[in-house]
């Protein structure tokens, strides 16, 4: 008998060949195989006579050949064959463009089916590209259609899907009895076979939701077993005894409400003996760093070591050269740590760090390398990091015992969302901006008023002052109206610099493919005002700050989504200056000028993240990926929120009762967590 774990060549017309070319798809075992699921259907059920035809309708024919033309038109190569069909009912004509070759397919007075889309051309019914197989063969009912690779076909996939389909039987259940049936489950062979071969509409809706509830409550018990474990382990309570007020005292400013709120839930964290788990998230500008200092300053008086974890190299640098001066003014040593260090220093500063000299760490991912160890890490403070995944938390955890983790972000998921996405975390907004902050005035403009849009970009940097142009792609590209950082930016290099570069104004480039030291040294130039107008793609949209820019231009503002052009946004309006932010549109979509026109009446980030979700329905940021989340097969974060309240809810009763998932029935639920974070937990299940 067949086994889930049995090689795909165990079937019937599986050779080394198409084993290769399933591998490509991630298919290796017949396991795998079953749990490949197909993008769309094909409803085969209905055949429609040739007079009841309508152009739209997509439909089977049966139909005789009764004559094959082939046409090529006067100019080019196009070549166009004409199948002509009939039925009882009527005649039909059949196109296929540029595919000549088809011509020997058909036999004239053989019956055929075919299977695709009515249209009208010239008056006439016709059906351009179907596909068609001899009558006698024809499949019916409703056809999967899965992804495919170079190599396999449909048909392939679909008969080696009926092949396996014996093996639906020795599926083991993974959801607890009493969730299946409270919430009616159907049970694993019938979603599959409902999935890959519905009988109807309503099967494949059972089959579906049952696979997305399933889904979704692997992915929440792993995440709330992490939860469970981290909260059960012993903490590092910090010393109620070490006072943070004088160096509170001691900032620029006072603390918003908002700031001294959450400063207070995470001094109440740490100084309580379980670990700190906490996600704050705030809008861009509404001063995180000043509240992660306070947590890192009581780390070190308490006797602990803090790391702080930045995204770039750049960003990393900034909050070196904010925090360092600031923390020794009250005895606290910072030390740097990137990827580009000489040999030398990285070495100096390992070992600083590891004797305790260095009280507090600033640096990029390399922070989290082996090789880093600290004498006595009580604290890690990531930012900007929602790339930034459960694994990786975990990793920088292990580096300390059990040390207290922040997480900072200015992405701004709406809370009914983070609540999930974020779920081993607790959760602190700061919902408040400092005072005297004026919004960027925001006006979303057409092309025509272009001109206006960067003669006023010249008077800013006449002023003093810099800005940015961000536009959605690197390079031109013949597919799109769309105008490229490359044009863009030697476009504004001839116009502010002159021909040979001696004009008033420096322009300089950046994006994503440029080396990380390219990058580094463009930013760095900006940075210290030797730019004064960056073009760029979207690599620009993490934390960076530069007082001094007052204008973001957005190219192709249709092609961003909301909560991006938000984010952008948020480079300008960070100092004294008053700042502006223009987004050319080309073309007028409604779903443009709606994002516009929201973006024009709103400075609000998480006002603008659910109108996000309104407008475009799952976008990037709510991917599983960029979320440090495990991928997800069929289940989507955002449209299928409300399966995944339901299965959070059960996911958190199952872990209260059996943190460990040890107690009986729960082994297949286990193995499938196991499965789906692909051991990174490190949950020791
Ligand atoms: P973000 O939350 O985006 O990381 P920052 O921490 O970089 O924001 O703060 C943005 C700017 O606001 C900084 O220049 C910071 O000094 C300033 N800032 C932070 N908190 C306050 C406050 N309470 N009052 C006035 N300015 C503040
Ligand atoms: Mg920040």
């Amino acid at each position: 008998m067949m086994q889930l774990q049995d090689p795909v060549t165990v079937l019937k017309g599986v050779g080394p060949k198409k084993a290769e070319a399933l591998a490509k798809l991630n298919i290796e075992t017949v396991g795998d195989l079953i749990r490949y699921l197909p993008r769309e259907y094909q409803d085969r059920r209905t055949v429609t006579p040739i007079a009841q035809l309508a152009p739209g309708q997509v439909t089977t024919v049966i139909a005789k050949v009764e004559r094959v033309i082939q046409n090529f038109y006067r100019t080019g190569r196009r070549q166009m064959l004409r199948v002509l069909v009939s039925d009882a009912s009527g005649t039909l004509d059949v196109l296929f463009f540029n595919a000549g070759f088809l011509k020997k397919a058909f036999r004239t007075g053989e019956e055929y089916a075919f299977f695709g889309t009515v249209s009208q051309v010239r008056n006439r019914l016709a059906m351009a590209h179907p596909q068609f197989t001899p009558a006698k063969d024809r499949e019916s009912g409703i056809l999967p259609v899965y992804p495919l690779t170079q190599g396999i076909t449909q048909k392939d996939l679909r008969a080696w899907q009926r092949l396996a389909m014996p093996l639906y039987e020795q599926l083991t259940e993974c959801l607890p009895e009493k969730i299946v049936s409270e919430n009616r489950l159907t049970d694993p062979a019938s979603a599959l076979r409902g999935i890959h071969f519905p009988e109807d509409r309503q099967r494949y809706l059972e089959a579906k939701y049952r696979m997305i509830f399933e889904e979704l409550f692997i992915l929440q018990t792993g995440i709330l077993a992490v939860k469970a474990k981290s909260a059960a382990g012993e903490g590092i309570a910090f010393d109620p005894e070490a006072d943070v007020q004088d160096y509170i005292d001691g900032l620029s400013f006072p603390l918003t409400g908002a700031q001294k709120r959450v400063t207070e839930e995470i001094m109440k964290d740490l100084e309580s003996d379980h670990v700190m788990n906490r996600l704050v998230q705030g809008d861009v500008g509404s001063g995180k760093t000043a509240v992660a200092e306070i947590a890192m300053v009581k780390a070190v008086r308490s006797g602990y070591q803090a790391v702080l974890m930045a995204p770039t190299e750049i960003l990393a640098k900034q909050h070196f050269e904010g925090i360092g001066p600031a923390f020794a003014k009250y005895g606290i040593v910072t030390g740097f740590l990137s990827g580009h260090m000489k040999a030398v220093e990285k070495r100096e500063t390992l070992e600083r760090l590891r004797s305790g000299e260095i009280d507090v760490l600033v640096g990029t991912h390399a922070v989290i390398q082996p090789e880093v160890e600290f004498a006595k890490l009580g604290l890690v403070i990531t930012d900007e990091q929602h790339r930034f995944g459960v694994d990786q938390r975990i990793r920088l955890r292990e580096k300390g015992s059990d040390p207290n983790v922040l997480v900072m972000t200015a992405t701004p998921i709406p809370r009914t969302l983070a609540v999930i996405v974020y779920g081993d975390l607790d959760l602190s907004v700061i919902d408040e901006m400092p005072p005297g902050r004026t919004p960027v005035r925001t006006r979303c403009i057409g092309e025509e008023l272009r001109e206006d849009c960067y003669r006023f970009v010249e008077q800013q940097m006449a002023a003093g002052r810099q800005a940015y142009v961000v536009t959605p792609l690197i390079g031109p590209s013949d597919a799109m109206d769309v105008r490229s950082a490359e044009e863009v930016a030697e476009e504004l290099a001839e116009r502010f610099s002159g021909k040979n570069g001696y004009g008033k104004y420096r322009v300089g480039l950046l994006h994503g493919t440029m080396k990380q030291d390219e990058k580094d040294r463009i930013m760095e130039e900006f940075y210290r005002g030797e730019i004064d107008l960056l073009v760029s793609t979207v690599v620009i949209e993490v934390g960076i700050n530069v007082p001094n820019a007052t204008v973001m231009v957005l190219e192709n503002a249709e092609r961003f989504g909301l909560a991006q052009m938000h984010q952008l946004r948020g480079r300008v309006g960070r100092g004294k200056h008053k700042s502006y932010c223009f987004l050319i549109r080309q073309g007028d979509s409604e779903v443009a000028s709606k994002r516009g026109e929201i973006m024009e009446s709103s400075a609000d980030g998480f006002y603008i993240a659910e109108e996000d979700l309104k407008l475009r329905g799952p976008g990037d940021i709510f991917g599983t990926r960029q979320h440090g989340l495990p991928p997800l097969l069929i289940a989507d974060l955002v449209r299928h929120r409300e399966i995944l309240q339901k299965a959070r809810e059960e996911a958190a009763r199952v872990i209260e009762e059996d943190p460990g998932l040890l107690l009986a029935g729960h082994e297949e639920l286990r193995r499938r967590v196991l499965r789906l974070f692909g051991n990174s937990l490190m949950l020791d299940l």
